[in-house]
């Protein structure tokens, strides 16, 4: 049997990053995967390279960690990863790194992945929404901009990487980043879930609670950082910035938790120098890409597999 995992050639110690899972009452997003996705991928993986996590931060400390070992990483404390992707991992034996970002869990609101979870939960489809959201564009005078903007658009060329995405998806994700106003965008985001939607209840079932969090932490997954309030461009942030995110992401789960995180992922993949001294000065020893493109990584820098890559990769074998 031919497996996707690891790949030949490979010269780094790499993760695999989960964030979006379908089934029970989580409608498909794009790029979400089901729990027999996730078992089909795990049974596609060479078994005696993939490691728990607690085995993996051991063999990094006993520096035995191997250039082909993988890992399961999940970012974004959200429930379905709870209440889809864990229950195979409990079959499994396997345990996994989760990396958290804490605003949230102190009465927050995260708009990029409540406005995710309203797109997914309350229309049929990404093109039902896109179809909704050219009208309430139109309806708050932004649909001429739009258009325009649209006239030049090429999907083929934007977000190369990213060939899960249909054509509409491309061309929201590009209004929503490199057209509209940050205040645009919400005014027109939030006016939907006012009109279509109720923020609380989405709320309640997007994300994990501390008690999920203090179970995952019983059963021997690693919790790791991925800052306080998860900017989606934490390098554009000055040191003493990016130190506030991830000192305070260090304390709320110290005190809710009680851990002292050693690991964490980059929000975004979003980091520089500024960020890495700032990860050492907490004694952060684990940290992890989005991506796998560097050829060298740091100890803070470990490369990792998107789990939607690799099931396109996965339908191709
Ligand atoms: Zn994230």
């Amino acid at each position: 049997m031919a497996f996707i995992l690891p790949e030949k050639g490979i010269s780094n110690p790499s993760g695999i990053m989960f964030h979006h899972f379908h089934g029970l009452t989580y409608n498909k997003s794009p790029g979400s995967i089901s729990s027999n996705d996730l078992e089909k991928l795990l049974d596609n993986i060479e078994a005696d390279k993939l490691l728990s996590a607690d085995k993996w931060v051991d063999k990094f400390f006993n520096k035995e960690l191997n250039e082909d070992f993988l890992c399961l990483t999940f970012d974004d404390n959200l429930k379905c990863q709870y209440e889809i992707a864990l229950p195979v991992l409990r079959k499994r034996k396997i345990k996994a790194f989760w990396f958290i970002h804490t605003a949230i869990l102190e009465g927050h609101t995260d708009y990029m992945e409540l406005y995710r979870y309203f797109r997914s939960e309350t229309f049929k489809s990404h093109d039902d929404f896109f179809n909704s959201f050219l009208d309430v564009l139109n309806k708050f005078d932004l649909l001429k901009k739009c258009e325009n903007a649209l006239s030049y658009f090429i999907a083929e060329n934007f977000l190369i990487s990213s060939t899960y995405l249909s054509k509409n998806e491309k061309k929201f994700k590009f209004l929503r980043d490199e057209v509209l106003l940050k205040e645009e965008y919400t005014l027109v985001m939030n006016y939907m879930i006012n009109k279509f939607s109720n923020k609380n209840i989405l709320e309640k079932n997007l994300y994990m609670s501390i008690d999920n969090i203090c179970e995952l932490i019983a059963e021997g997954h690693i919790i790791g950082l991925h800052s306080h309030t998860h900017p989606t461009a934490l390098k554009n942030l000055n040191k003493n910035e990016q130190k506030k995110e991830f000192q305070k992401n260090y304390e709320v789960l110290f005190n809710h938790a009680k851990i002292k995180p050693i690991s964490m992922s980059h929000p975004c993949n979003s980091y520089n120098e500024d960020t890495l001294d700032v990860l050492k000065e907490l004694d952060i020893k684990i940290g992890f890409r989005a991506d796998t493109v560097k050829n060298e990584y740091s100890n803070l820098e470990f490369p990792r597999y998107n789990h939607t890559n690799l099931m396109q990769k996965l339908q191709n074998v």
